[in-house]
């Protein structure tokens, strides 16, 4: 039951967003950026947001050598040039916007793990360079000469270097956004969950049964969108991350390291491994908006650490969660209209941290011009 000042002043609101993740967040300050009279809302049905921007590995990555040759296999040259470009952009403009220490942004390069069955990728690096050199001027990929030295095992038979790529801190990246969104007037209700939506009328209504009503709504729900708009076309992936106990050994390496075209990554942090990925060890099994762990890969992960990465040493765990991300036929977002009041932005894979805050400003833009 609704008091008249409830209903007088908390359900109207010039735009809504579902969701408080990197794109949400994104897409409101962007909005309330152009519009510094609109009453914003976003509704996030987490305690705090509880999607992939905060379960992710803080990766600032545009690409390693065979996930970008492993591209080619579904886009053109030329559109696998547009992604590298939008996604190394896209890391720039968070640098600009927020600062790399707020971030806790590192520029310690990208760097992935060759091992036997990928050593023909080093054929083609020349090449991938040559292509990315209109946008970089200058070579991206290098191998690094004296590998050895970084103690990995001898199945890996080369490393090599994306000199533009760092790495994060995704709950600071998040936190930024979220005061940000605070500072510019944006109200934020957390425990909000979204269970059904009018694209046309511009209303939604949360489980608890109370009715919003926006002069435009912003879907920024990623792999849970289809719950909203079943037609979306997305899968939900999962993602696995461990973070180790304190190592009491020097790691000889820094950076972000990636192996078997991007679906292992591991980096130091705070004096720890942080190792996740794995998905394709299970593909069908980790097509899940379920957060669990999945056995197999975390076996798969750990045999990664103790006989890839520190081999012969014992490593103990002490994080592991995962997170849910949302993949398409083709490795691109969706930002498109779905209704008279209505617009999505959802389907980031594995690039949220790179291109979650220009996205936010693409469905910035077209929920100001395109309706
Ligand atoms: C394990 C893992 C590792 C990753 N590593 C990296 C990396 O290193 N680098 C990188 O660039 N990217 C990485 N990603 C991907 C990146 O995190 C995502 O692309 C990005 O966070 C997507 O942001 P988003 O705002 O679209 O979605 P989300 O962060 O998922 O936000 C969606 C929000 O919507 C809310 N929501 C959903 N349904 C409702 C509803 N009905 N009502 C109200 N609220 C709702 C959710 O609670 C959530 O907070 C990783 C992802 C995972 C899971």
């Amino acid at each position: 039951m609704l008091s008249y000042w409830e209903k007088k002043h908390f359900l109207n609101y010039d735009l809504i967003v579902v969701g408080a993740g990197f794109v949400g967040l994104s897409t409101a300050i962007h909005y309330k950026r152009k519009n510094k009279r609109a009453r914003v809302l976003i509704l996030e049905r987490g305690v705090f947001p509880t999607g992939a921007s905060t379960k992710n590995a803080g990766f600032a990555c545009f690409g390693s050598l065979t996930e970008i040759l492993d591209d080619f296999w579904t886009m053109t040259p030329d559109e696998v040039l547009q992604l590298v470009e939008r996604r190394f952009k896209g890391l720039n403009q968070i640098k600009k916007e927020f600062g790399k220490k707020e971030l806790e942004f590192k520029d310690s390069g990208g760097f992935e793990l060759i091992q036997e069955d990928q050593v023909e990728a080093l054929d083609h690096l020349d090449n991938v360079n040559k292509l990315l050199k209109p946008l970089f001027k200058k070579p991206v990929f290098s191998t690094v000469k004296a590998h050895r030295k970084m103690g990995f095992s001898d199945s890996v038979k080369s490393v090599v270097k994306n000199q533009f790529e760092g790495e994060l801190d995704s709950g600071k990246y998040l936190n930024s956004l979220w005061s940000l969104a605070e500072e510019l007037g944006i109200r934020i209700l957390t425990g909000a969950t979204v269970s059904q939506l009018y694209p046309d009328s511009g209303e939604v209504i949360l489980s608890e049964n109370v009715l919003f009503s926006g002069k435009k709504i912003a879907i920024c729900t990623n792999a849970f969108t289809k719950k909203l708009l079943p037609e979306v076309d997305l899968v939900p992936g999962r993602g696995l991350v461990m973070v180790s106990e304190p190592l009491d050994f020097r790691i000889p390496w820094k950076g972000s390291f990636h192996m078997d075209k991007g679906y292992v990554y591991f980096r130091k942090i705070d004096g720890r491994l942080l190792l996740g990925g794995g998905r394709n060890q299970d593909f069908e099994g980790e097509q899940s908006e379920e957060n669990q762990i999945n056995p197999k890969i975390e076996r798969y992960l750990k045999g990664i650490a103790e006989e890839v990465i520190f081999p012969g040493k014992k490593i103990n765990w002490q994080h592991s969660w995962t997170g849910i991300m949302a993949f398409g036929p083709k490795k691109s977002p969706i930002i498109q209209k779905v209704g008279e009041k209505t617009a999505v932005a959802v389907r980031l894979g594995g690039m949220g941290v790179a291109i979650g805050w220009q996205v936010g400003k693409e469905l910035s833009d077209l929920l100001r011009k395109g309706f």
